[in-house]
């Protein structure tokens, strides 16, 4: 994938955010490397510098898309999912999310088993939640604030909402509390330790929710995404749409991504130009650049899982099993034989 540097600290930066299929990024050559640079927050450590290669694009690079392009894809969406529509019980709403969609086309048991589970703050949602907030408050209160005290903030400001998450905050034990600060923190600190301090004409936006309805809301298609930085002008695509996930790379988090530049391009008229998840503990963005054929592969997998849940929770399909890495956290795993292996480091 071709990869292009971004100046910070200069016009450029305005640019920042264009790109491609799978990615995996070039050197940048000598020649097209920016010389170092400094601004404002200081000069950015290699870690930055290099997730600023991989996510920027000159101005010549922007994509522009077809202007007509949101109403293709709508009109693409709902011819292929007007059979799901059909099966769909009046009165009912099928939503789909990005969990809802990788949760389908994966395990179909596991699925339906969670459904029957009712939903409960953990420990570990929590600390992604509180982490989160942090980065957000980040944008706002500066870079050289202290990630312990973004975390602090960011609990504050969690507690005073009426939620189920504020609840259960105030509920946990101090030690639990303390434990929930310390994890959060290492999260805040990786991403501003690795990531280039956010400027403010990069446009950064966090949490932003995403809805398209399909069949006058019939079908919802909702997300909700970490990180946007810049913005579409006229049909130059310039948006990127980021994930930040701790761990690894998943196959699906690409399917993830696709989603979420689906829902911009219906929403918007113009797709983000590039998606990319930054993993935290590793400090690198894996991105992809966002084309029309993207869009459509989206589109393809919306329809088939689309199809498919409303045939496992409203007809008489039966849910199929897919055993991996995920069975250790399936609500049903001490019964299935499926899961063999893929248990074997269970406690
Ligand atoms: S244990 Fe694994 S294979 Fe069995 S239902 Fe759960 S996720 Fe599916």
């Amino acid at each position: 994938m071709a990869v292009t540097p971004l100046a910070y600290g200069d016009g450029m930066a305005t640019d920042l955010l264009a790109t491609d299929e799978h990615h995996h990024q070039a050197a940048p050559t000598a020649s097209s490397h920016p010389p170092p640079m400094t601004c404002s927050v200081g000069t950015l450590n290699p870690a930055q510098q290099d997730v600023l290669d991989i996510l920027g694009a000159c101005g010549d690079e922007l994509p522009q898309f077809d202007p007509m392009l949101r109403h293709k894809l709508q009109a693409e969406l709902e011819a292929g999912t007007c059979t799901t529509l059909a099966d769909l019980p009046d009165g009912e709403t099928l939503c789909l999310s990005k969990h809802q969609l990788t949760a389908v086309h994966g395990c179909e048991a596991r699925l339906v088993a969670e459904r029957e589970v009712p939903f409960e703050w953990t420990a570990p949602l929590a600390r992604g939640a509180v982490a989160h907030k942090a980065i957000e408050l980040s944008v706002f209160m500066g870079a050289s604030t202290p990630p312990i005290v973004l975390v602090e903030e960011a609990m504050a400001s969690l507690c005073r909402n009426e939620s189920g998450l504020a609840d259960w905050l105030r509920r946990i034990a101090p030690r639990e509390r303390a434990e929930l600060q310390l994890e959060a923190n290492d999260r805040v600190s990786k991403f501003v330790e690795c990531f280039p301090p956010l400027k403010s004409n990069w446009v950064p936006v966090t949490e932003s929710r995403l809805r398209v309805e399909l069949f006058e809301g019939r079908i919802l298609l909702l997300g909700r995404v970490d990180l946007t930085l810049g913005r579409a002008q006229g049909t130059t695509a310039k948006k990127v749409i980021i994930d930040l996930k701790t761990g690894g790379f998943a196959p699906h988090h690409i399917d993830d991504l696709r989603f979420y530049a689906l829902l911009e391009a219906l929403r918007v008229g113009v797709p983000p130009r590039l998606v990319a998840t930054y993993y935290l503990d590793s400090g690198r963005p894996y991105a992809e650049r966002v084309t029309e054929a993207v869009l459509r592969a989206a589109v393809a997998r919306v329809r088939d899982g689309a199809q498919r849940l409303v045939g496992l929770l409203h007809g008489s399909q039966t849910p199929n099993k897919r055993a991996g890495a995920p069975c250790r956290w399936c609500p049903i795993r001490a019964g299935c034989p499926e899961a063999g292996a893929f248990l074997e480091d269970e406690p």
